[in-house]
């Protein structure tokens, strides 16, 4: 098939390149007890996913990070860089304004789409937004970016228009790509508006208990995975399906919600320990005799001392608060800048036990579901490397970080990490290679604050080829 018009023979690539092509799929909202549902005794299976899972490896142990919402933790996946770098950390106080704000689609990181135009490789987005005009673009046909909307399946349509060279429909017109891409990029939210529960969303209807809740995102995720199929049917109709890895992986889980609020608790807590506290919204300010100011999107709150608070002052907020039932867990401000979270995200986090919350307005009947928690079933993401350049049938039980995406595709398609990365290659999953050009110093600064490994020394070995001195 190599003289299929738009699919060089041989690609000369990058020194060092694992693949010829990526496609990297984001499941908005994947939590990772959803494949194990799906492929629990009495569930339909993910007869797809499981097919990627036996040509590549499967991360049984990925997470994300703070906070665990969409727009921070997308430009984490693309940058390979946490809040801290890229800017991006979603409702915050701003102490010198006294006013609540919201982050937008704000970057300041380079994104991999970025990295790859600029490595002159050719990419297209399909409504992967983090990456409208951050890599690819609307009225550019070899970097291009189109925006479907509709579900998983109408956005896959589209993109395999885009593989096969067909035109689809772009900003003001028809744009026909100029060759493959060598980064593709797919985005699809159904299983976070199913999760989220509120609506009727892409077809499916309210669940109504946990159980019901919990089968309704089996069948979503079974739907999407039936479809996932015509992506390796057009790729093998391509003649590329053996030179391109795919990469599968999400922003955030998902915790369920139900039940009466514990806000009222959590705040009569903190004046009982003499604090004077209010939980303001995007565009409101602290009164005067404030002492804390909370932000919150309905799990995780965010803390704000106005005033100088003692060390055993702020212990004892987190003494009184985690003998609550309703707590769940929380970071320190040390905790969560380690955690590479923005110093705007406050100087504690506390997040409810799943099923409690903290939103203004309790639930009397039904279940809903949010992921701004530190809760692992909000934290725990679903995450596949599959295809060229990736072991096969691999399962990796080690932890590992959205994060290391971006700059695991660098090192597939070898390139160099997006500018900003901070993460890691995944270099357990992938098959020994050339040493990639221009991994540079972040990445082997990253390697040293992990934990040692609990891999193989074969792995080991492969982990310190990615790092040349
Ligand atoms: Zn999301």
């Amino acid at each position: 098939m190599t003289n299929e018009p738009g699919i060089s023979p041989r690609l000369t690539g990058a020194k060092g390149a694992l693949a010829d092509y990526v496609i990297y799929i984001n499941w908005d909202g994947f939590a990772y007890d959803y494949y194990e549902w799906a492929n629990g005794r009495s569930g339909p299976g993910t007869p797809v996913l499981n097919f990627l899972a036996s040509r590549g490896a499967i991360f049984t142990s990925a997470r994300n990070g703070f906070p665990s919402i969409t727009n921070p933790m997308q430009t984490s996946i693309v940058t390979g860089a946490w809040p801290a770098v890229h800017g991006n950390t979603y409702r915050y106080y701003d102490p010198v304004e006294n006013l609540v704000k919201q982050t937008g689609r704000e970057n300041a990181a380079e994104t991999i789409a970025e990295a790859v135009e600029r490595s002159g490789l050719s990419c297209a987005s399909v409504q992967q937004f983090v990456l409208d005009g951050r890599g690819t673009y609307p009225s550019d046909p070899s970097h291009l970016y189109i925006q479907p909307g509709g579900p998983w399946r109408r956005r896959l349509a589209e993109a395999v228009k885009i593989l096969r060279r067909e035109a689809v429909t772009a900003q003001g017109g028809l744009a026909t790509v100029p060759e493959v891409p060598r980064f593709l990029a797919i985005y699809a939210d159904d299983l976070d508006a199913s999760g989220h529960n509120s609506g009727i969303a892409y077809g499916l209807s309210l669940a109504f208990s946990y159980d019901a809740w919990k089968s309704k995102m089996v069948r979503q995720l079974s739907a999407m995975d039936r479809d996932l199929g015509s992506l390796v049917d057009a790729l093998v109709d391509l003649g590329i399906f053996d030179r391109t890895s795919i990469v599968l992986t999400a922003d955030h889980g998902m915790s369920p919600v139900s039940g009466k609020s514990s806000l009222p608790d959590l705040l009569a807590t903190l004046r009982g320990l003499g604090l004077r506290c209010e939980l303001l919204a995007p565009g409101e300010r602290a009164a005067d005799d404030t002492d804390v100011v909370l932000v919150s999107a309905g799990l995780a709150v965010q803390f704000y001392f106005r005033r100088d608070i003692t060390l055993t002052r702020y212990d004892a907020i987190i003494d009184a608060l985690s003998t609550k039932p309703y707590f769940g867990g929380y970071m320190s401000f040390h905790e969560l800048r380690k955690a590479g979270a923005h110093p705007d995200l406050g100087q504690l986090l506390i997040w409810p036990r799943p099923p409690r919350h903290f939103k203004a307005q309790g639930f009397f009947f039904g279940i809903t579901g949010q992921h701004d928690s530190g809760d692992d079933t909000s934290r725990h993401v679903f995450m596949l490397l599959s295809g060229a350049g990736v072991r096969h049938g691999v399962v990796i039980d080690r932890p590992v970080e959205i994060i290391d995406v971006a700059p695991t595709i660098s090192r597939l398609l070898g390139i160099r990490p997006p500018a900003n990365a901070t993460g890691r290659v995944l270099a357990e999953a992938l098959l020994p290679g050339a040493p990639a050009p221009g991994l540079q110093q972040e990445t082997h600064g990253q390697q040293e604050l992990l934990p040692p490994a609990s891999g193989s020394p074969e792995q080991q070995g492969v982990r310190g080829e990615q790092t040349p001195e």
